[in-house]
């Protein structure tokens, strides 16, 4: 091979103009898309479960829907990690979908006859339901009867480090599944970790909702409906401010109109 091909082989490999042009021009459009998204999302002034270990007076702020800060943290990286987390979701929700065992059995939301629960909208294989009890808004991943015992089932995608050394669910996620537990008044779930990238092996754990657990969910929600009903600002908790969508309000102790 000449030294001519040779460099013409690793450009059209590595460097090529149009190689870096396309990488780019797909950038930008997974920002515009993921950005849209963002802003296009309406405020809810429902407590999610995600949300519930935040401070109380974000929690506050959002049961009010105020104006969440205007320059949110969109990045193409995150972007692609929450395309990824729900593609996965999706395909992972399709395959217990299709299970045929008789000792496996899918449950719909409805299946459960809470009704307190209003079903907000049912897509293939999410439910949105809002609990009318506690201003509690949720998608449940899956819901099952596995031999004789009902499971919630949460998928959760890990990075590789976060996955090497997991062996018990994130405490981030427990308190998920007692949000979940609380309103579906199911006590047992199955924590799916799977491995994203490589070879994709999953790690289950069971959680086990106790009534002390869901009794500290509720004394938040609350709480923060007290100070909602004698319209006062909770106490700041400065613990976990880096990613608060309310700074601009809190910062300046500004009330806001419900
Ligand atoms: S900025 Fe900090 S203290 Fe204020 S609402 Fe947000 S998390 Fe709470």
């Amino acid at each position: 091979m000449g030294l001519d091909s040779l460099a013409e082989k690793v450009e059209t490999r590595t460097e090529h103009p149009d190689h870096q042009f396309l990488v780019g021009l797909l950038n930008e459009e997974i920002v515009k898309q993921g950005t849209k998204r963002s802003e296009d999302r309406t405020p809810s002034h429902y407590y999610s479960p995600s949300g519930l270990g935040k401070c109380k007076r974000s929690l506050y702020y959002k049961r009010l829907k105020a104006p969440v800060n205007p320059n949110p943290n969109v990045s193409r990286e995150n972007i692609d990690k929450q395309d990824h987390g729900t593609d996965r979701h999706q395909r992972l929700q399709h395959y217990l979908s299709s299970i045929d065992h008789e000792d496996y059995q899918p449950l719909s939301v409805k299946d459960l006859n809470r009704d307190y629960l209003d079903i907000v909208s049912e897509e293939e294989y999410e439910t949105l339901v809002v609990d009318t009890r506690y201003h509690l808004r949720f998608k449940v991943d899956w819901i099952a009867n596995i031999r004789d015992t009902t499971y919630i089932i949460e998928i959760k995608t890990n990075n590789y480090f976060a996955h090497k050394d997991r062996t018990e669910e994130s405490p981030y996620h427990t308190l998920q599944s007692v949000c979940y537990s609380l309103s579906l008044g199911i006590n047992k779930v199955i924590y799916l970790y799977e491995l994203s990238g490589g070879d994709f092996n999953k790690k289950p754990f069971l959680k086990i909702v106790t009534q002390e657990d869901r009794d500290k969910v509720l004394n938040k929600i609350n709480q923060v409906e007290e100070y909602l009903s004698k319209n006062e600002l909770p106490p700041k908790d400065t613990s976990n401010c880096k990613f608060c969508n309310y700074k601009h309000l809190c910062k300046q102790d500004q009330n806001v109109e419900g």
